[in-house]
């Protein structure tokens, strides 16, 4: 971007974040990397392609526990404190559906 070290102490937080932003943008553009998408520009903005992406979707149950379990804290009404939590997250296996289920016989 170009900016003295000067003119950049001059400037607040929102337009720090701006000027790094778009150093951001500059360099995807200059890796052939799509700024939308973050895939190659050339694939994904070449009008050939436009129907030729498939998508599917996969549920990642981390992501789904650490929701339930902020919404529960947060609580019905959505004012329980979150302030300086930190979201811890460990995989017991104890509680997996293959250590749940009961086994069927062979
Ligand atoms: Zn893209």
């Amino acid at each position: 971007m170009g900016l003295s070290m000067s003119q950049w102490d001059d400037l607040d937080e929102h337009d720090r974040a701006y000027a790094l932003a778009l150093d951001l943008v500059d360099a995807e553009d200059a890796a052939g990397r799509c700024t939308c998408c973050g895939g190659v520009a050339a694939e994904c903005q070449n009008p050939d392609n436009q129907h030729a992406y498939v998508v599917t979707f996969r549920r990642c149950f981390r992501t789904l526990a650490v929701m339930e379990a902020e919404e529960k804290r947060r609580g019905k009404d959505g004012l329980g404190d979150m302030k300086g939590v930190l979201t811890v997250v460990r995989l017991d296996p104890a509680l997996k559906k293959s250590a749940t289920r009961p086994q069927s016989a062979k």
